[in-house]
């Protein structure tokens, strides 16, 4: 039996996001640079579901310890069950 396997929340799917940049605008980039940035050529494989798109339930742990760092900065404080969408 495998449970039913769900949308990575972290990449929605994508299997790669560009969230390791956090916060961007267009202003730190030149044109050429975001472009790119915009083309996903800064994207980076997911790591909540090592670039799949899915995840199974019990990998949700991952991507609340990637809210957890994205907010904090650190996972010192992540009590092993995370952060609320
Ligand atoms: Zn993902």
């Amino acid at each position: 039996m495998t449970a039913a396997k769900q949308k990575c929340p972290t990449c929605s799917g994508k299997g790669s996001h560009s969230r390791a940049l956090g916060v961007v605008s267009p202003d730190d980039f030149s044109y050429e640079e975001w472009q790119e940035y915009l083309n996903g050529g800064y994207d980076s494989q997911c790591d909540t579901c090592n670039g799949t798109g899915q995840i199974e339930p019990k990998q949700m742990i991952r991507h609340r310890a990637h809210l957890h760092m994205e907010r904090y900065g650190n996972m010192e404080t992540f009590d092993g069950y995370g952060e609320q969408e």
